[in-house]
């Protein structure tokens, strides 16, 4: 049984269609992702189900109980945004209790919860700090604590890691991933980073255009992408339509418009029921762990991923044979 269930979600804005017929069903205690390019409605999406603007049509369930008439406070549900949104003439401690004064609750109890929050996380120390003493990944720790602090079901987190740097972002994402496990909430987190959409997710919704291009978990959709929007969206495939495959391959593409190929899965040995091609390398990327190739072959730029090992590197001297088996290929019909 699915703890939020969306039905027929519709959202226009000055008549526009921004959210088409949406379905989304989520797991008690999973850590869901809504993940897609910029404008594709996540946010909007994100603020229905927060209550935080009305819906035109449709339906969403929370724990078997309709709430999209109820207001935002009677939802249950906590929030995190990109920009921090904390108040500035406050402290850590003060931003955090901020919620559980408004509930009235009394001060011994409040500064318990407090306290738990803080070392949750790991704030410990900056209890009297200002925001402007922050740096960007503290104050979102504490927009995380204050949003945690009432015990809320459901958490919506949209893009918080967004802003931060490279470094801190990894840091930030194993927190959310320690908070959701020790506390079993209920996430749905808005990203437009697909590594860490893949990273920490136990169920991805993939949005393009209001609609859902795709959802499953992170595994399924990796190694079966359904569309060619999906295939260019993750994993950085090659994608193929049907004249550059017949140029590849001097034979017809049957029963698909494209073939995707995952960068990884082609190879420099030759091996059985493998389809050779010949090619030069024209550049190349290095993404950390990662080595990226650009190979020509005719007037096709395929891109050939390797693990960053000095001795598995390819030969970029010289024309590059690449083997792809047939079972790489990806059918997208
Ligand atoms: P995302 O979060 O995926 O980047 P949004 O949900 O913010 O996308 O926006 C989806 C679409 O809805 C965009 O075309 C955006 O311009 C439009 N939109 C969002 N909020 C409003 C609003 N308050 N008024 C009018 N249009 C809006
Ligand atoms: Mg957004």
């Amino acid at each position: 049984m699915s703890y939020i269930t969306i039905k027929q979600l519709v959202k226009t804005f000055n008549g526009k269609e921004v959210l088409k017929m949406l379905d989304l069903e989520i797991e008690e205690g999973s850590l869901t992702t809504l993940l897609g390019p910029s404008g594709c409605g996540k946010s909007t999406l994100l603020r229905s189900i927060a209550g935080l603007h009305p819906i035109d049509s449709g339906e969403i369930m929370i724990d078997g109980k309709r709430v999209d008439h109820l207001s935002p406070n009677a939802r249950n549900i906590g929030m995190v945004f990109q920009n921090y949104a904390l108040f500035p003439n406050m402290t850590v401690s003060e931003n955090i209790r901020f919620g559980l004064d408004m509930k009235k609750m009394n001060k011994t109890e409040a500064a318990a919860k407090v306290e738990k929050m803080i070392e949750l996380v790991g704030l410990q120390g900056k209890e009297n700090a200002y925001p402007r003493q922050l740096s960007g990944g503290q104050q979102q720790r504490v927009a995380l604590a204050r949003a945690l602090v009432t015990e809320p079901k459901v958490l919506l987190l949209d893009e918080p890691l967004s802003a931060l740097d490279a470094q801190i972002r990894k840091h930030l994402q194993l927190l959310l991933k320690k908070v959701q496990m020790e506390l079993g909430i209920t996430m749905i987190l808005v990203t437009h980073d697909q590594e860490e959409a893949m990273a920490l997710s136990d169920y991805v919704y993939i949005l393009n255009d209001g609609y859902i291009a795709q959802s499953g978990v992170p595994n399924d959709i990796y190694k079966h992408p359904e569309s060619e929007f999906i295939a260019k969206f993750i994993g950085n495939y090659n994608v193929l339509d049907e004249r550059q495959y017949e140029h590849l391959f001097s034979r017809p593409l049957a029963d698909a418009r494209f073939v995707a190929i995952r960068p990884e899965t082609i190879s420099a040995i030759p091996e059985t029921n493998a389809l050779e091609l010949v090619g030069d390398v024209v550049s190349t990327a290095m993404l950390g762990s990662i080595v990226r190739y650009n190979v020509k072959i005719g007037e096709q730029i395929i891109h050939v991923d390797r693990l960053n090992r000095s001795h598995k590197q390819l030969d970029t001297d010289h024309q590059l044979r690449l083997y792809i088996k047939e079972e790489d290929m990806i059918k997208i019909v």
